[in-house]
């Protein structure tokens, strides 16, 4: 599936086992355009953003806007800023974060674009202020780190939070999506299935987690342990802090208690 002629990518060259193929950096208008996160400061990051931009036909940059405060989406946004004049934005929960937005947003802002308008959406869950933008005119939802194009999302507790992803994810079934282009890896053409796959996963390690309490495993380690059983040494935190997410939530939900730094089920449904 093509995205439509309005919509460019550059992604940036910061690969990694987190940041997949690299950032995903978005232009998104026709003759003035907004950008979608930038990565990284480098003159080379920032030529690619603007003559992919000038590519498309746009005449000038107006806006940058920011999914969230990880570094991987936001380390060249103040240099982009003032290479090319555009205005920063921010979710209004960061505001003040990288010292020198120009404005904030919220959720069900419109922000517009030539020939458009973006619709934010905060999703919190990734990262506490993270925003979706999505644009109606052509069904398309940039999803940040909400939902990749492949793997799954990192929820690294406390700013991430398990409950609020999945009502995040929920919310996002709501909308008509053709395509959804995301913070890292390719592009998603079947929406609507992509975002039951991220929900049913979860609720299947939650399922996990619940086992192996039963089984006794009252730990962090020993329940990432049972769980995850051929996860690399590089993505053991990571599996960690899911573990951590879980338990967060099961919590919330008076289904776990936490007793000297033990977690025990309290019932179970
Ligand atoms: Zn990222």
């Amino acid at each position: 599936m093509a995205t439509p002629a309005h919509i460019g990518k550059f992604t940036a060259n910061n690969p990694g086992i987190m940041t997949l193929q690299g950032t995903n950096q978005y232009i998104v208008g026709k003759e003035s355009a907004v950008v979608i996160d930038v990565a990284l400061s480098a003159d080379s990051n920032m030529d690619g953003i603007l003559e992919q931009a000038e590519a498309m036909g746009a005449k000038r940059i107006d806006k940058i806007l920011l999914t969230h405060i990880h570094n991987d989406h936001t380390g060249g946004a103040l240099a982009l800023r003032k290479r090319c004049g555009a205005k920063l934005g921010i979710h209004r929960s960061r505001r003040g974060y990288l010292g020198g937005e120009d404005f904030q947003y919220d959720d069900n802002d419109r922000i517009s674009f030539g020939g458009g308008e973006l619709h934010v959406l905060h999703t919190p869950g990734h990262e506490s202020g993270h925003c979706c933008f999505y644009e109606s005119g052509d069904k398309v939802l940039f999803s940040g780190d909400n939902i990749l194009g492949y793997g799954t999302a990192v929820i690294h507790p406390p700013d991430g939070n398990m409950t609020d992803y999945m009502t995040s994810l929920e919310r996002l079934l709501g909308f008509d999506i053709n395509v959804i282009l995301p913070g890292h890896g390719p592009l998603i053409g079947k929406p609507e299935a992509k975002i039951r796959e991220y929900i049913k996963h979860r609720l299947e390690r939650e399922q996990q987690v619940l086992a192996a309490l039963r089984a006794g495993r009252n730990t962090i380690g020993d329940i990432t342990q049972m769980i995850y059983v051929d996860v690399s040494a590089a993505l053991q935190r990571v599996a960690e802090f899911s573990v951590q997410a879980h338990l967060e939530k099961l919590m919330r939900e008076g289904r776990v208690k936490r007793e000297n730094g033990r977690y025990l089920l309290l019932s179970d449904k």
